[in-house]
């Protein structure tokens, strides 16, 4: 009786009322978020209204050009390609009403699917609602529990997210270091069923190259599935068809997976492969399957803008070119991508050097830890079609007054 009654107690007391439930969930995110902010790895949001590709306003601020942005080719505010979007929206709607094997599949997406596939030279295409999707449906799809992916240690965080949800056996092999995947793969290859070797096409934030040709014969002697992440690629090197093409990688990568949201400066993601992969992702692929279709503008501005990247290759060689003059200018390693790294240290000098361009009118994000390795905080050029002569040799002058540089 007395233990009952006790019990009867402990129950009542036990069970919160909603507000102490609601302060100890913000209590929890206000502990998790003083401990990042001691770090300096806080992120908050700002306004940024981007007017013409790279320039931009933050915070209704004076306009900054941004030396930050993957829209490699300012396409994203090209009038053919916003002319496009709005066509699409205004044929099919604003948004496409279901998943695509429903009743979302508008037909914008059977042109854009056979334009991708003609641009990365393969014989299909599957586009989902963007590059993070993509990566979490097509590993799964492919690999499970009995099988082994081997994954360059830099890659893209939504392949590690792909990965996990795959729960096949991973190892990492270091940076671009096809030797060491070939001894992962002499290792551990023949314990299990079907082998994945996934990299990133471009590193975003190195902006160096997989050396693809390599890790393709290695894949083939392996019979294991070469896999690249062309989300900084498409648009800006191999003349515009990726990495594959840059590489002389050709017939070597049965898998592009790539991004609609970059160079390409609309939302989306695809996979490029053979008919019966394309098939099997759209009939396996969960990320693909259970979510709905992209708003038809999205469809129709990437179709619009694949077409100017196809027919303008001085636009499509211009990011790289201003790449090339800057690092040079600067005494940095010559890049192959439209993308410099600048690696400061710490994360206060590194946001600190952010601040001081912003005052000087240019926008560059310092990316920090997660994001890249522990004492490596940097900063991150990325040139674009769009930027005038003019603006890079500014940027150039300025950052050789704060004594950036090699
Ligand atoms: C940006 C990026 C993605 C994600 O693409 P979204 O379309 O933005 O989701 C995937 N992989 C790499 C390497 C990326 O840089």
């Amino acid at each position: 009786m007395l233990k009952s009654t006790s019990m009867q107690q402990n129950t009542k007391v036990a069970v919160p009322s909603p507000a102490t439930l609601s302060d100890s969930l913000s209590d929890f995110a206000l502990s998790k978020l003083a401990a990042l902010e001691a770090k300096n790895q806080r992120r908050t949001l700002v306004d940024t209204a981007r007017s013409q590709a790279m320039t931009l306003s933050v915070d209704g601020g004076a306009p900054l050009v941004s030396f930050t942005d993957n829209d490699y080719l300012g396409l994203s505010t090209h009038p053919d390609v916003v002319e496009a979007a709005k066509n699409a929206a205004d044929a099919y709607g604003a948004g496409s009403g279901a998943s695509r094997l429903v009743t979302g599949n508008h037909p914008l997406y059977r042109a854009l699917e056979d334009k991708i596939a003609a641009i990365k030279g393969s014989e299909d295409a599957a586009v989902f609602g963007s590059g993070y999707l993509a990566n979490v449906g097509i590993i799964p799809t492919l690999v499970g529990k009995d099988d082994l992916i081997i994954a360059d240690e830099l890659v893209h965080t939504c392949i590690h997210a792909g990965i996990q949800l795959s729960r096949a056996t991973v190892k990492f092999f270091r940076h671009n270091d096809v030797g060491h995947a070939a001894e992962l793969l002499a290792q551990h290859r023949a314990a299990h069923g079907r082998c994945l070797l996934v990299v990133d096409g471009v590193y975003s934030m190195d902006g160096d190259i997989a050396p693809l040709k390599a890790l393709g014969l290695l894949a083939q002697d392996h019979d294991a599935w070469l896999m690249n992440d062309d989300a900084h690629a498409l648009g800006t090197i191999g003349g515009g068809r990726g990495s594959m093409h840059a590489t002389g990688a050709e017939g070597l990568v049965p898998l592009q997976m790539g991004t609609l949201s970059k160079a390409v400066g609309s939302y989306g993601g695809y996979l490029a492969a053979s008919k019966p992969v394309i098939d099997l992702i759209k009939t396996r692929a969960r990320s693909f399957i259970y979510t709905t279709g992209l708003p038809p503008a999205a469809v129709g501005a990437s179709l619009k803008a694949l077409e100017l990247i196809e027919s303008d290759a001085a636009m499509v060689a211009r990011p790289v070119k201003l790449a090339q003059t800057f690092a040079q200018a600067l005494g940095l390693p010559a890049p192959e991508t439209p993308i410099v790294p600048l690696v400061i240290g710490t994360e206060t000098d590194a946001l600190k050097a952010s601040v001081e361009l912003a005052t000087e009118g240019f926008k560059v994000i310092a990316f920090r830890p997660p994001t890249v390795p522990e004492g490596t905080s940097r900063l991150r050029f990325s040139f674009s079609a769009s930027h005038r002569d003019e603006d890079v040799a500014r940027l150039i002058e300025v950052c050789r007054k704060m004594g950036l540089g090699g």
